[in-house]
């Protein structure tokens, strides 16, 4: 019998990978607080439906990629391939409209679609996104992708590109759809296969194919900007104003589209060069028609989601090193001497300060070799010496200096001790 991998398409984070994954978050958690943000956390599985009315039978998400099975009770389950479709689920259900105003959300959590793996692309994936429910304002378009921006810039990413669109209402595409049919008509032979098939069901999806030879026929297209209604027009002219004024550059790019019903105005992407094939590290934009969809009262809405394995990689590109690394590393030997490092070392940690403990009981020498390993700063010694005098041996890993100290004191100068660690330990990177 072979070893038993991962199943293809998911991937381990180990420890040393973690700790990117857990210092995003920890940006993106203190950013989003302190715009008024709140965490929400929906199921990972929802009745298929969910997603077929959220997302869109026409859509490769739901038409191609969605975990889907009958459960021992005969119902169609779907792992969640996105987080919008049960954030709204669960703002209808719980009538988080009912609470007035606008509810601003986030969440972050594993995300499931069949995909052909590549760098970038997992049939297990993780997203971060935001959602504002309740306002129709330009501001709460310009506010989230100026969150997407200061949460990049922030974790280290700064040469990312934002590319802008509009889809408008409903109405405006109507007259759009028409246009580009026609305009698609005659390259018939030469679209690929999906988009073929797109051209009556959901023209617009056409603009979106990554087909060399279809990109370059919908180049010259007709756009989307050009069959905006006014009041559609004013909506996007606001945003774009309000990039400006917040110093967010960006392209206007009318192939950009979200080609849904519920879709509505402001669509966008933050995308990066290196990231290759899947350069797509944000996408978002307006829904203001989704809730209604699903049940609920109309209720306009916009936001967006990062794809954090995308992120991780960027990250790493950048060589940011963010390997936790403990403050103070304990050496002890002998069965007395063991037993009051182990008391020391918990009432360490207890005054906040990161310890590891050597568990070998081999030789001093050995010990102290994997202490400068650890990236601690300070190594305690504990030997049968000082296990009589209850001292210990405090050796400053970056100086070298040595003292020995009463176990006791150690305790009286704990600020001291903290404070010394931090000056001595090398500033991080993020
Ligand atoms: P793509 O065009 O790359 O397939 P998408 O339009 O399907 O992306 P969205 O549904 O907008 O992606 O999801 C938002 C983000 O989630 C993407 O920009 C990407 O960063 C990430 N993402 C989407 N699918 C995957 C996947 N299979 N593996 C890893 N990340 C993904
Ligand atoms: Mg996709």
């Amino acid at each position: 019998m072979g070893l038993i991998q991962a199943s293809r398409g998911t991937r381990d984070i180990l420890p040393d990978e973690v700790s990117y994954w857990q210092s995003v978050e920890a940006i993106a958690r203190d950013l989003l607080n302190r715009a008024a943000y709140r965490e929400i956390r929906t199921p990972i599985f929802e009745e298929t439906a969910l997603f077929e009315r959220g997302i869109g039978e026409a859509t490769d998400v739901v038409g191609k990629e969605m975990y889907t099975f009958a459960d021992r009770g005969d119902r169609s389950i779907t792992l969640r391939p996105e987080g919008t479709a049960g954030v709204v689920r669960a703002y209808i259900q719980h009538n988080l409209h009912a609470q007035g105003g606008v509810q601003r959300l986030w969440y972050t959590g594993a995300m499931f679609r069949y995909e052909r793996p590549q760098a970038g692309r997992q049939r297990q994936f993780h997203q971060l996104g935001v959602e504002v429910l309740g306002s129709a304002d330009p501001r709460a378009d310009a506010e989230v992708i100026g969150l997407a921006a200061d949460i990049l810039n922030t974790v280290g990413i700064r040469d990312w590109s934002l590319s802008l669109n509009s889809v408008g209402t409903l109405g405006d595409r109507q007259q759009y759809r028409e246009a580009l049919v026609a305009y698609f008509q005659p390259y018939l032979q030469d679209l690929d296969p999906d988009s073929q098939d797109r051209l009556h069901r959901n023209p617009l999806r056409i603009l979106d194919s990554k087909d060399p030879k279809t990109q370059r026929i919908a180049q010259d297209a007709p756009s989307i900007l050009d069959y905006l209604s006014e009041p559609s027009t004013a909506h996007f002219n606001r945003v774009q104003e309000l990039l400006q004024r917040l110093g967010i550059a960006y392209q206007l790019n009318p192939c950009l589209v979200r080609g849904l019903d519920y879709y509505t105005h402001t669509a966008f992407e933050f995308q990066l060069d290196t990231l290759g094939a899947q350069s797509t590290v944000c996408g978002g934009g307006r829904y203001d028609g989704l809730v209604r969809e699903l049940g609920g009262p109309e209720t306009p809405a916009v936001g967006w989601a990062i794809g954090l394995e995308r992120l991780a990689i960027l990250i790493q590109q950048q060589g940011a090193s963010m390997a936790p690394t403990v403050d103070i590393y304990c050496a002890a030997r002998g069965a007395e001497a063991e037993a009051q490092a182990l008391q020391v070392v918990q009432t360490l940690r207890q005054a906040k300060l990161a310890v590891e403990v050597d568990l070998s009981g081999s030789a001093f020498g050995k010990q102290m070799k994997r202490a400068d390993r650890s990236g601690a700063v300070l190594c305690l010694i504990f030997g049968e010496e000082e296990a009589q005098q209850q001292t210990v041996q405090m050796k400053w890993l970056t100086s070298g200096e040595q003292i020995v100290q009463r176990q006791s004191e150690l305790f009286d100068q704990i600020s001291e001790l903290r404070e010394k660690i931090l000056l001595s330990k090398p500033t991080k990177k993020i």
